[in-house]
């Protein structure tokens, strides 16, 4: 009875450094756990938090990112819209209070395996590009027939929620 006790408080012991040593391994997971000074944090609440690009691709490029950890968009479900619709309000809020124009906004997340940082992060452009060569990051390329969104490894903020909101999960091919 004692060892069965024992090797219970062991094994939880042990899960509770694997959450934590997990935690450490993600760059961004650090930017709302204890390591926030090395982020240039712009905006913050109780569930998502945006910092500045460390290598800016357009005239302002932010990161939004959702304070649990998920790995990429390739994860999100249909149970995920309302919070990438969150994720798309507070990327436009951010824009508006650098009175970046409609015209030149553009959100989206990349497609694994061209994602650089596996945690979810919005990409909030205020354009133009610093180049050309950055620009071809980021490709908004529609969809046609049933799909929303062609091939590509960038999925804009409004394809994402128009294929998780039909059940579909988004992928660089077509979806
Ligand atoms: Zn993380
Ligand atoms: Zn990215």
């Amino acid at each position: 009875m004692f060892s069965g006790t024992t090797r219970t408080a062991r094994s939880e012991s042990d899960a509770a450094k694997q959450a934590v040593s997990g935690t450490n391994r993600c760059e961004f997971c650090q930017a709302y756990s204890g390591h926030r000074d090395a982020f240039s944090v712009v905006w913050e609440d109780a569930d998502f938090m945006a910092f500045r690009d460390r290598s800016p691709a357009s005239l302002h490029h932010f990161l939004l990112i959702p304070k649990i950890h998920i790995d990429s968009v390739k994860d999100l479900t249909k149970q995920d819209t309302d919070m990438v619709r969150r994720m798309e309000k507070i990327g436009n809020d951010i824009l508006d209070q650098h009175q970046v124009p409609a015209t030149h906004r553009r959100m989206g997340f990349h497609v694994p395996p061209f994602n650089s940082i596996h945690h979810l992060h919005l990409h909030v452009h205020a354009l133009p590009y610093t180049s050309l060569a950055r620009r071809l990051k980021y490709p908004v390329i529609g969809g046609f027939g049933t799909s929303d969104k062609g091939f590509s490894w960038f999925a804009e903020v409004g394809q994402t929620i128009r294929i998780l909101h039909r059940g579909s999960t988004v992928g660089t091919f077509p979806c």
